[in-house]
């Protein structure tokens, strides 16, 4: 059993970007994506380049070009936000687990009480 519970925060996805885009588009550096302009290696250089530990989610949105990389969303919501929680296991294999909102872990733990005080009527 791994970690069943653990802080997702933006900045975390942030500073993943670069070696999660190398890793998808650097076998092909001279290759093209929806910026007609840019090259993947140009994008990968620019992203390099960047502080991932102080930039903002918009100057990564800004070199690529989208918001795909940096979104950090609710999987009950689907709001984007800054600050989730992990729940479930990280396996290498397979994805099982779920992040959720501190909004959809207050709803969820007051649906929790309510059934609960029902439960013992
Ligand atoms: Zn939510």
């Amino acid at each position: 059993m791994t970690e069943t519970m653990r802080v997702v925060t933006r900045r975390e996805i942030i500073r993943s970007v670069p070696a999660r885009f190398e890793m998808q588009y650097g076998k092909n550096r001279s290759g093209k994506l929806w910026k007609a302009t840019v090259t993947h290696g140009e994008m990968i250089d620019a992203l390099n380049a960047l502080d991932t530990k102080t930039c903002t989610a918009e100057a990564v949105d800004e070199i690529i070009g989208n918001k795909t990389l940096t979104l950090n969303e609710c999987d009950a919501c689907g709001e984007n936000k800054d600050v989730l929680l992990r729940l479930g296991e990280e396996l290498d294999y397979d994805v099982r687990w779920w992040d959720i909102c501190g909004d959809c872990l207050s709803k969820a733990s007051d649906i929790l009480s309510q059934s609960q005080e029902g439960a013992s009527k």
